[in-house]
Order: C-alpha cells, then structure tokens, then sequence
C-alpha cells in the first residue's frame, strides 16, 4: 500500500476523527483560559498604571495647595525630565481648558486636549482617563484629567511600554504554548482513540475472519463490562444465532433430502420390478396402484412442509370461523377410535359439551388428528390415551392428549418439534417427523402454543393452548 494510500486511509479511520475532535476542543479550552488570563493582565496593568497616575496628581494637588502654582509647573518640567520626555507629560490647564503650562511637548504634539474629557471632568470632579493610540506609534498612551486645585487641571499622559512589552511576552507565550499544547493533544487523543477503538477493531478482524468461512470463530470479551464488550457480547450472541441457524438449515435440508429419497426409491424399486417381472395385467395394476400411494405420500409430504413453511410465515390466511372444539376433539377421538382398538388401546375423551373458539377448522382438525396418531403410533399394546379439552379460563382453552406409552427422552423433548426430528427410538415406525412442527405452527398461528411433558417408558402428554378468539376484538 503506497504511502498517500495509506494517509488517506488513516483519515476516514473514527480514530484520526475521535483525535481530531479531541486535540480541537483542547484547543479551543486553552484558547478561553488564555483569553481570561489575557483579560486579567492588561485589567491589573491598567489598574497599575491608572494608580501610578492618580498617585501623581495627588502629588501635585499637595505642591499646589502648599507651594502654589509656580512650584506645581517646575515639579511638572522636572519630573517629566527624570522619568524621560518620551515617558510622561504633564500639561497645567485652567477650568476653560486653556494651557497655561507644560512639560517639553514637542513628542507629544499630537495629543490635543480633550474637550468631553475637561467638561465631564468638570461635571463630576472625579478624575477622567482616555486612551490614545497615535499610528505610527508602538504604545498606547494613557491619559488623566484631574482636578488639583481651585481653578486647575491637570493633564497627565503615560506612554503605556509595559503593557506592549507584557502583551508581546504574553503572545509569545500564548503561541509557543499553543504549538506545543496542540501536539501533545494529537499525541494523546490518538493514543486514547486507539486505546478505546482496538476492541471494535478485534470485533472487526473476527468478522472479517468469520466473512471468510470460519463460523465457528468468536471475539474475545475482556470482562470489563464496558461498551466494547457489550458489542463483543451481543456479536457472539448473534454468531450463535446463525451458526444454530445455519446447521438448522443443514440438517433439514439433509433431512428433506433423506426422506424424499426414500419414497423415490421405492417409486424406482417397483417401477425396476414391473420391467423386470410383471407378467399379468393384475401385477401391473398393483404395481401402479404401489406407485401412487408413495406418490401421494410423497406429495403430502411436500403439501405438508409448505403448509409449515406458509403459517409459520404468516403467508396463508386463518380461514376462521365459530366452531365447538370441544365436538371437533369428540368427533376425531370417535375417529380414531378404531385404529386404537385394532392395537389394543383404549381412548377416552373428557371434557365439557361445547366450547366455542375461533379457528381454522381444516388446519385444527389436522393438528388434533397428529397427535391423537402419535399416541396411538408411540403408545404400545393395553395402552391407555385420555384426551381431555378444558377452559382455560374465559380466554382460552386447553386439549391435552395423554399416552403411556414409550415417552421421550429430556434432550428430544424441545427439537420434536423442528421439521423432520424424530426420535431414535421411533425411527423404526412409518412416519415424516412433520406431524409435531405442523401441530405447532398451527397453535402458534392462532397466537396459542404446544407443549410436551414426558417421562421415558411412562408416557407423554402433549398440551395445545388455544385462544378462544384469535383476531377478534
Ligand atoms: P412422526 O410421528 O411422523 O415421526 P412427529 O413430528 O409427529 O413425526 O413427531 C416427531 C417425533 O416425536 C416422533 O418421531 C417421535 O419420536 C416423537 N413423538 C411424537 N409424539 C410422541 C408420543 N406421543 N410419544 C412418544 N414420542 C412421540
């Protein structure tokens, strides 16, 4: 990866963003600190100076009141002489802003007198300050009108070189201290935005790993219980999700592929024989009738798995309707009666006269009949099977079809009700491990549920809930 790849790669990273942001709001709070200490200094060098000022007029106040004027106008030239000509001024004014003397002046020629500043002056008496900027001119220059005596005005005027000369140190530092603030911020916000992101950047290797085939793979979880494991947690959680999904898919589709071939081979077996040995019509009419029947099993069987697959998608409509469950369970129990009895069973119904719900009859009336089948198909000879229908209550109601018969072990109790799972011990009866997914998804496309209680080589009992008015209001 050449190197101007590899900048314009790092500057779509969250990181370079995250260290961006980081380093701009150092920034910007370095700058407020500095704007508020900038505000400070020149407020107490300001004061500093107004101070200094105020002290000399109240020098000259005390020479007037004592000495008189002529000694006011010679500490004027004298002082302004030792402090420096460039430094300091000092202009004597009478109460109508008329000079009547002052220090040399010939530096400070510019500054006028200011006409608002004399008469606020003379309003209020307490004294004025002005600040001057002449261009061309390094300093500002900070003058006072004071009063200092009957009928006197002081003008007094300080070229402000500290202050430029702390201003300019103080940029100076502001500057050097910014540059040097600025990388550090870079250097810690990335190293923090790093730090905070390596997680999500192990969650992405793990997915980049797992887009490549290895399902199997999981992001390790630091146990700090912070964001990044949270992500890892519930990333996990979701690779558990599909790898159970996709193995589903797997077994059923082996599945789907195991029981079809059954029937086609025996389709292919009886068409080999009727090629083979038929001889007569009567073998030919049998053959064909043997065709058929596997051929109509094999249909139901797909007619099946699509009825599954449509109600569990919600794809077929409930045909519902009024009907009395209590006389369904009676009239397929009456049914189903016969094939009992020819095994030895005995089958008893309980259960009130009627009990009205809303349903699919065809889709109910098929959902009862597997399972009343499976009690008689898992139950063995002088074996007992109650069915029962109850209220559940004014909403819903209960059928439970109770066996004695092989029961099912606590590891089947929850996949009997996956398409094609059937358990070992009843691999050696007919059957498409269908019935229980269909009896399911049809509980669960009234908005009700299935479920199995069993104990091994004592019996099942398998528990439809109803609503008794799925999509009535
Ligand atoms: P099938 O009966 O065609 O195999 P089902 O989906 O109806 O398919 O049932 C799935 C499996 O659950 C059966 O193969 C059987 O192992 C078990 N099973 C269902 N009902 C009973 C029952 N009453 N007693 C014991 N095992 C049962």
């Amino acid at each position: 990866m050449s190197l101007k790849k590899k900048i314009a790669d790092i500057r779509h990273t969250l990181a370079f963003r995250l260290t961006l942001w980081y380093a701009g709001i150092f920034m910007l709070s370095a700058c407020v600190a500095f704007f508020f200490f900038y505000l400070l200094i020149t407020s107490v060098i300001r004061q500093q100076t107004d101070q200094g000022l105020l002290s000399e007029v109240r020098t000259f106040s005390s020479i007037l009141s004592t000495q008189g004027p002529e000694a006011v106008k010679r500490q004027a030239f004298l002082q302004a002489q030792a402090a420096g000509e460039k430094k300091i001024f000092f202009r004597l004014l009478y109460i109508t802003g008329q000079v009547f003397s002052s220090s040399n002046m010939s530096y400070w020629r510019d500054i006028g007198i200011n006409k608002v500043a004399v008469n606020r002056l003379l309003d209020s008496r307490a004294p004025i300050f002005d600040t001057i900027n002449i261009p061309d001119r390094k300093h500002e220059i900070r003058v006072l009108y004071a009063v200092i005596g009957p009928g006197m005005i002081l003008q007094l005027g300080l070229s402000m070189e500290n202050h430029t000369r702390i201003i300019a140190v103080f940029r100076k530092v502001f500057i050097t201290t910014m540059v040097i603030l600025f990388a550090l911020a870079v250097v810690v916000g990335w190293f923090m935005a790093r730090r905070a992101l390596v997680g999500v950047e192990t969650v992405t290797r793990t997915a980049r790993r797992i887009s490549e085939g290895s399902l199997e793979k999981r992001v390790p979880v630091k146990k700090r219980a912070d964001e990044i494991d949270q992500l890892a947690l519930t990333f996990n959680q979701m690779l558990d999700r599909i790898q159970k999904l996709v193995t589903g898919i797997k077994e059923m589709s082996d599945n789907i592929a195991h029981d079809l071939k059954s029937p086609i081979t025996r389709i292919r077996g009886i068409a080999e024989v009727s090629l083979t040995s038929g001889s007569s019509l009567k073998e030919y009419e049998s053959m064909a009738a043997g065709t058929i029947e596997e051929c109509d099993r094999l249909v139901d069987m797909i007619n099946t798995m699509l009825i599954i697959s449509r109600t569990e998608a919600g794809v077929n409509q409930l045909d519902c309707q009024k009907l009395d469950i209590a006389n369904l369970v009676r009239d397929a129990c009456d049914i189903f009666q016969s094939p009992a009895e020819d095994k030895g069973l005995s089958m008893v119904y309980s259960g009130p006269e009627n009990i009205g719900i809303y349903g699919d009859i065809r889709l109910i009336q098929r959902m009862i009949a597997n399972l009343l089948d499976n009690a008689i198909k898992y139950t063995a000879a002088n074996g007992k099977i109650d069915v029962t229908v109850s209220n559940g209550g004014d909403q819903s109601v209960q059928i439970a079809v109770k066996d004695n018969g092989m029961g099912i072990f606590g590891k089947d109790l929850e996949p009997i009700f996956e398409r094609f799972y059937r358990c070992d011990p009843s691999r050696s009866q007919a059957g498409t491990g269908l019935g229980l997914s269909f009896a399911r998804a049809v509980a669960r496309a009234h908005k009700g549920d299935i479920t199995v209680s069993s104990t091994p080589g004592e019996g099942s009992t398998f528990t439809v809930m109803l609503p008794k008015k799925v999509g009535f209001s």
